[in-house]
């Protein structure tokens, strides 16, 4: 008979082999729990980088310092070191998160890196701690199981600060010749879509993959009136800076959506119409047509998803007077908007244009900041074996690669010309969805496992 301790002792044998040839939850979530618990808000990233540089090299990795500042602390790790000039394939994360609400209500504290129910709790679980560790963990494995004297590309993970003020910190200083050409990337998986039910129209329980190959580009703007009118506001005139900055903020409002379906919105368009099926998915798939083309504006107004895939959008997002008494008109008024423009080169122009011809020529435009201008990846070979490493996992999901609302560190990439793709490999529920860059961020840590054996799978591919 087998008393309680021995029993045990079996259980855990019996835990140490099958984690040893399946993926083990235990280290990886050991390690972000760790992670997570260094305050790595976007300017202090160098602790928590060195962290996970240690962590790198403890596992055999070969680790390169790019720039070492507090607030700009960015390195790699690799599969072999930087100097055999290999082209890589490069798995991109960022080391920075953005802060809490203080206010906010969390099950966990967020930067103590709690396991409660086989979920981890803390800022940055999601985005995008949980996919570096995701990352470390495939890398590891990869190195345990091929011989690297004869392989043809190095795997690079890098490890990158300020993503979440821009990247000028991160990986602007990647796109530099000098480290551009030790990091030899040939193609770049780094943020993007998850795995989602809930959001092709009729089919709400398909598990859709959306894995993002271009990315809006962001243009913030300042719009400032400076009219000289009367000061005492005793008398009333519709000619002060104020008044003529919101009939032109009207004027934007009600400017006509321009709508561009370029290729890769076509590609899109393409798998989201095929899984619908049916009239609606036929008149999806092919919404490029002529034949359709009467019907496009309503169905772009009526869908806010497709809206978002195929206009540019513009956010006004302050409206400010210089500061005075309430008797005083104010001779001076900006707003400020930040447009998500379609990526392609054209459209920066176009939303300059469509301003200088409708709004007051009194007002003075001003680019206040801009992401990099980066083409949509054309979908490549690289492509192909996400999708393959993704469908591996998840045999009923579907791939669909997509344009991403946001910028991230991809774009930088993408506008010196490398295939960058974005992917979070793991499912998304609505609930984790909701809670990047809000309160109680959380992953499951199922979802660690299926990311590192997408990952696996994906890096194989390379050097089968
Ligand atoms: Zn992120």
């Amino acid at each position: 008979m087998i008393n309680g301790s021995a029993f045990k002792r079996v259980v855990v044998c019996f835990f140490v082999f099958y984690f040893s040839i399946g993926v083990s939850q235990q280290e990886p979530s050991a390690v972000l729990s760790e992670y997570l618990r260094y305050k790595s808000i976007t300017g202090n990233e160098k602790p928590a980088g060195l962290y996970l540089k240690s962590v790198c090299e403890q596992f055999g990795f070969y680790t390169t310092v790019f720039t070492d500042a507090d607030s700009s602390y960015n390195f790699c790790a690799s599969l072999v070191p930087l100097n055999r000039g290999l082209p890589s394939v490069l798995l991109m994360n960022h080391i920075d998160v953005v802060p809490v609400d203080e206010q906010g209500i969390w099950q966990q504290k967020p930067f103590d890196g709690i396991i409660n129910n086989d979920t981890i709790y803390g800022r940055g679980s999601i985005d995008m701690k949980g996919l570096a560790v995701m990352q470390i963990f495939a890398l590891k494995q990869i190195k345990e199981t091929i011989k690297t004297d004869s392989i043809k590309y190095n795997i690079v993970i890098l490890f990158l600060s300020g993503e979440e003020t821009g990247g000028k910190n991160g990986a602007a200083k990647m796109i530099q010749p000098e480290i551009l050409s030790q990091l030899k990337p040939m193609v770049v998986f780094g943020e993007g879509g998850g795995g989602l039910t809930h959001v092709i129209p009729g089919k709400e329980n398909e598990l859709c993959f959306f894995v993002s190959n271009a990315e809006k580009k962001s243009l913030w703007l300042k719009l400032e009136a400076k009219v000289k009118s009367r000061g005492h506001s005793s008398v009333s005139s519709s000619k002060t800076a104020d008044r003529i900055l919101l009939k032109s903020i009207e004027k934007i409002d009600q400017a006509e959506e321009h709508i561009v379906i370029d290729k890769s919105a076509e590609e899109t368009f393409k798998e989201i119409g095929s899984i619908m099926g049916g009239v609606k998915g036929f008149i999806v798939k092919h919404i490029n047509w002529w034949l359709f083309k009467p019907l496009r504006r309503k169905i772009v107004r009526d869908n806010e998803a497709i809206k978002t895939l195929v206009t540019n959008s513009y956010q006004l997002t302050q409206i400010q007077n210089p500061k005075g008494p309430i008797n005083q008109v104010a001779q001076s008024a900006t707003a400020f908007y930040d447009c998500r423009l379609l990526p392609n080169k054209s459209e920066k122009p176009y939303i300059l244009k469509l301003l200088f011809r409708i709004i007051d020529r009194r007002i003075k435009i001003t680019i206040e900041d801009e992401s990099p201008t980066s083409e949509p990846t054309a979908l490549d070979s690289n492509y192909d074996k996400m999708k393959r490493a993704i469908v591996g996992e998840f045999p009923t999901a579907h791939v669909i690669p997509v344009l991403f609302p946001a910028t991230t560190d991809n774009s930088y990439f993408r506008s010196v010309g490398v295939p960058s793709y974005g992917i979070l490999p793991f499912r998304l529920s609505e609930e984790m969805l909701e809670s990047v860059h809000a309160n109680n961020e959380k992953l499951p840590l199922s979802a660690i496992s299926s990311g590192i054996k997408v990952y696996i799978r994906l890096l194989q591919s390379y050097n089968p």
